[in-house]
């Protein structure tokens, strides 16, 4: 039976991956939207390839440039920050949320007040507004799959009917490309070096938060929102092979644990084919010919992104919202060559030292937290500038 499906974020590192799983099942899928930031080749492209009915643009200057891209065709046609929400609200009925960064946050609410199945890899949403999104899944009776690999990997391995019986989740984490350097050594790391990722091949972003494990903080939050567990039960283990993708110890000490090449292709195929499973490309493991998995402590003194997570998590309230938005414009500022890898922590760190937290409720509370966090940020880069 053909599915209808809407991609935000279709031309980055997990939107295009999904693409590729729409071509290759013919018939599966009936695109009903894509949008993107501001790649009106790319989108085009993907949207004629695809069959899409509606294509929207983000930046609301390329509205004549994508259609002059589609035309010929009966793909409709917007541009601007309400496009998005716009694709959001259309009937897809599974929705891959692939924007990055709290960007994606309008456009998932969209998608969770009309009762979509989502597909979530826009982890930053629930990182900063996770309450929200989550009340409003119940109240309209959305479902959540996650995406991203551990917490798919998580989801696969859960008993969701009896959630008191698990000990403990543990997320597995590649350690990053900066895995066994001295923290002297990272200070003047490039980006390019930073998001020479070990195992995965993904945006810059999320391989930046990869290298100072500020990713396994976000994804710390994301798993407390996900799973109907207290934070004293999550825990985070480094696992260079990124095999065992993550683990579920129950209370009998029996672990449970999903695994799989890294290959994000395998838990987009899930949850958008969700309840059932499908055939992906993905290489088949080969635990012979990878002979051994290792596994370490994470140094939460070399990577401080990863302690500064937990400390926002076991605060609640606006803490997370604030660390990603600290992180958000930390990030932007090193890939702009604005200030070193090292400052990235040291931001986030001054920014939640001066903006002390406070209950979130609402939308609004969440969006002016991130407004002020951003604004404290941007004070912190500019203290930094060479
Ligand atoms: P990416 O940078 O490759 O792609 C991001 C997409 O979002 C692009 O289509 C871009 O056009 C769009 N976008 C960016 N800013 C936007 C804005 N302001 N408004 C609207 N659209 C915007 O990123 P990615 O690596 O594909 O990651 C996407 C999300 O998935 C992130 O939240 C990331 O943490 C998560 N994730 C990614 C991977 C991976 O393998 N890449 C794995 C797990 C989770
Ligand atoms: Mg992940």
């Amino acid at each position: 039976m053909t599915r209808t499906l809407t991609i935000l974020g279709a031309t980055g590192s997990v939107g295009s991956q999904a693409l590729d799983l729409v071509t290759r099942n013919p018939g599966r899928w009936q695109v009903e939207a894509l949008t993107a930031n501001s790649d009106v080749e790319g989108l085009a492209k993907a949207a004629r390839a695809c069959g899409a009915r509606f294509a929207a643009i983000a930046d609301e200057t390329a509205y004549a440039a994508l259609k002059d891209a589609l035309a010929g065709t009966d793909i409709e046609v917007a541009a601007g920050k309400d496009a998005i929400c716009e694709a959001a609200r259309r009937p897809g009925e599974v929705v891959l949320t692939a924007i990055v960064g709290a960007a994606g946050l309008g456009p998932t609410l969209a998608a969770v007040e009309r009762g979509a199945t989502l597909g979530i890899a826009n982890k930053e949403t629930l990182v900063c507004a996770g309450p929200v999104v989550t009340a409003a899944a119940k109240a309209s009776g959305a479902r959540l799959l996650p995406v991203d690999s551990e917490h798919n990997a998580v989801f696969q391995v859960f008993d969701h009917d009896q959630p008191d019986r698990v000990a403990k989740i543990i997320l597995t984490c590649s350690g990053g490309p900066f895995r066994t350097r001295a923290r002297a050594e990272l200070k003047t790391v490039s980006v390019a070096d930073a998001c020479k990722h070990p195992t995965w091949s993904m945006g810059a972003k999320i391989s930046i938060d990869s290298a100072t494990l500020m990713n396994k903080g976000l994804e710390l939050i994301e798993a407390w929102h996900l799973f109907p567990v207290g934070a004293e039960k999550l825990d985070v283990i480094i696992h260079p092979q990124s095999v065992v993708h993550s683990m579920v110890e129950y209370v009998d000490g029996s672990v449970l644990a999903q695994l799989g090449s890294p290959d994000m292709r395998i838990p987009i195929a899930y949850a958008m084919a969700w309840p059932e499973r499908i055939a992906t490309p993905a290489a088949r493991l080969d635990l012979a010919r990878i002979g051994s998995l290792t596994f370490e402590a994470p140094d939460l003194e070399r990577f401080p992104c990863l302690a500064l997570a937990w400390d926002a998590l076991r605060a609640g309230g606006s803490a997370p919202c604030i660390l990603n938005a600290a992180n958000e414009v930390a990030v932007a500022a090193f890939i702009a060559g604005q200030v070193s890898f090292l400052d990235i922590d040291a931001i986030v760190a001054a920014t939640l030292s001066r903006l002390p937290a406070g209950p979130v409720g609402s939308l609004a509370e969440v969006l002016a937290v991130d407004a002020d966090a951003r604004r404290v940020a941007g004070d912190e880069v500019r203290a930094r500038l060479p």
